[in-house]
C-alpha cells in the first residue's frame, strides 16, 4: 500500500530531506585522493547526530555505517573503511538521516580528482538519468512512466541500468511501497497521486546490467568488472509536480 503524506508530514520529510542532503554535500566537500570512505562516514554521522537526527542506515539489517561508499565497479552498499580513494576513482555516495519520525535519503556518485573521459560520461548520464526519472513525478503519470525515462536515458548515452536493485517509497519508513524499477514499459503500475514520496534511484552500469554481491554480503559489484555510479533525490509528487526533498540551499549553515 502506498501511503499518502498529509502537508504536515510533508513538511517533516522537507526538514529530514534537507538534512539528508546536507550529510551528502559534508560528504563529496571532503572527497579527495588520500582520504578514506572511513573518515568520509564520520563526516556524515557527525553532520546528521549534530542536528538531532540519526542515520537511517547504521544497524539498518545489520549494515555498519552511516554511508554507503562504492568505488568504481561497486555499485551500492559499500562499506566504509580503512580504503584511501585514490585519483581517477569514482566514488558513490548514499546517505540516509532519519528526524521527527521521517527519513530522507539520496545518493550521489563524484570523481576522485581528475578521472577518464569514459567515467566523466557516465557520472552526466546517470545524474540525467536521474532527472529524467524525476521529471515523470507528476500527478496522473503512471509509476512506470518513471522507470522507463530513466532507462531510456541510461540507453540514449549507452549504458544499462541495473535490475536487481530498484527506488522506493519512504515516510516513516526507509523502505515503503512502491518499488520503482529503473527499467521498463510506460504506462503500468499505480497512477502518482499528490503526497506520494519516491526515493528515485538510478544505477548505470557502463557494461552489462548484471550484478554479484561481495563475500561481505553487502557491496555489490559489476559483473562484468565494468564502472557503475548510483543517483537517488527524494521526491514528493505534489499538485504543481515533482518535489526534491534532499536538496540543499546553497549558503545553508553546516
Ligand atoms: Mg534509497
Amino acid at each position: 500500500m502506498i501511503i499518502i503524506k498529509s502537508e504536515r508530514e510533508l513538511e517533516k520529510m522537507r526538514v529530514a530531506g534537507r538534512l539528508a542532503a546536507r550529510a551528502l554535500r559534508r560528504v563529496v566537500s571532503a572527497v579527495r585522493p588520500g582520504v578514506t570512505t572511513e573518515e568520509l562516514d564520520e563526516k556524515a554521522e557527525q553532520c546528521i547526530n549534530n542536528a538531532g537526527g540519526l542515520p537511517s542506515f547504521k544497524g539498518y539489517r545489520g549494515f555498519p555505517a552511516t554511508i554507503c561508499a562504492s568505488i568504481d565497479s561497486e555499485v551500492v552498499h559499500g562499506i566504509p573503511g580503512s580504503r584511501q580513494l585514490k585519483q581517477g576513482n569514482i566514488l558513490s555516495v548514499d546517505v540516509g538521516a532519519i528526524l521527527g519520525g521521517f527519513h530522507g535519503d539520496n545518493a550521489t556518485s563524484v570523481a576522485v580528482g581528475r578521472v577518464s573521459e569514459k567515467a566523466s560520461d557516465l557520472l552526466r548520464a546517470g545524474e540525467a538519468a536521474l532527472w529524467a526519472g524525476i521529471e515523470q513525478a507528476e500527478p496522473g503519470n503512471r509509476l512506470s512512466d518513471i522507470s522507463h525515462a530513466v532507462e531510456a536515458c541510461a540507453r540514449e548515452h549507452g549504458y544499462s541500468v541495473v535490475r536487481d536493485y530498484a527506488g522506493h517509497g519512504i515516510g516513516r519508513d526507509m523502505h515503503e511501497d512502491p518499488s520503482i524499477p529503473n527499467y521498463g514499459a510506460p504506462g503500468r503500475g499505480p497512477e502518482l497521486q499528490p503526497g506520494m514520496v519516491l526515493a528515485i534511484e538510478p544505477m548505470l552500469n557502463q557494461g552489462d546490467y548484471r550484478v554479484r554481491t561481495d563475500d561481505d554480503g553487502w557491496t555489490v559489484r559489476t559483473m562484468d568488472g565494468g564502472l557503475s555510479v548510483h543517483f537517488e533525490h527524494t521526491v514528493a509528487v505534489t499538485e504543481s509536480g515533482p518535489e526534491v526533498l534532499t536538496r540543499c540551499a546553497g549558503d545553508e549553515e553546516e
